[in-house]
């Protein structure tokens, strides 16, 4: 049975978006570099409690806290055995520790008592959905997760993460329906993707939105003037062409 977001990317996603998207793809790489090189070459159950780290908190404080854990933790299965206090100091540099040390001591259990090991290195074996979708049974862990998971660490599986800069830049574009979240948006538009786009393909297509997001297409005051895919984005064209500073 299809699931909602499935069917909101059927429907949502015509030839002439897909198109867009591509277009959009084609114009960011060239204005910002691809291919992009990869940044990590972690293990997928590293990868896994770094994006667990990482959720609404800026990169340097997430690797700070990912840094902690690993030098005060020869295991992974130490940090799930560890008093939950100690790993909250240890993630303090995070939004939300709190939350995070009892959630990532979870998570480990959890896969733990699936796979009798801390090891996910299995997920190669298995297709990207299956992959994703076991990872994502695991309470507490979502999509952007999982594709991170399967995209970031040494899998290298194509899997498209979305973040917050992405979904700005990607509803701007119209590439999304009006008002939908983070979450959903993930299958639509990994949808607009070719089918047959490498992991160095589908990576370079999230470094590169969100990386517009972060110089030119700005929360709060977008620098539509200057942007590469202005004559492709109606939020843009409102903006600029016809004098409606509106974002949405
Ligand atoms: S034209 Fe403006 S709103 Fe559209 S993607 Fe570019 S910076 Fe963002």
């Amino acid at each position: 049975m299809a699931t909602r977001s499935e069917t909101t990317a059927s429907t949502w996603n015509t030839p002439g978006l897909r198109a867009r998207a591509r277009e959009v793809h084609d114009r960011l790489c060239e204005a910002y570099g691809c291919p992009v090189p990869f940044f990590s070459e972690k293990d997928p159950l590293s990868e896994l409690v770094s994006a667990l780290l990482s959720h609404r908190t800026r990169n340097r404080d997430s690797h700070r806290a990912y840094l902690d854990l690993r030098a005060r933790f020869p295991t992974w299965e130490a940090v799930r055995d560890a008093p939950t206090g100690e790993i909250q100091d240890c993630v303090s540099p995070c939004t939300w520790p709190e939350q995070k040390a009892p959630r990532i001591q979870a998570v480990l259990r959890a896969i733990s008592a699936r796979l009798g090991s801390l090891n996910l290195d299995a997920l190669a074996d298995l297709p990207p959905t299956e992959a994703r979708a076991w990872l994502e049974s695991i309470p507490g862990v979502g999509p952007k997760t999982s594709a991170a998971v399967l995209l970031f660490s040494r899998l290298r599986v194509a899997a498209l993460p979305v973040d917050s800069h992405h979904h700005r830049v990607a509803s701007r574009l119209g590439l999304l329906p009006p008002g939908v979240a983070v979450g959903p948006s993930h299958a639509i538009l990994a949808d607009q993707l070719p089918p047959d786009w490498s992991a160095q393909q589908v990576y370079d297509n999230h470094e590169v939105l969100m990386i517009h997001g972060q110089r030119c297409c700005l929360h709060a005051r977008p620098r539509c003037e200057r942007c590469p895919v202005l004559d492709l984005c109606p939020t843009g064209r409102n903006r600029v062409w016809e004098g409606e500073p509106r974002t949405p």
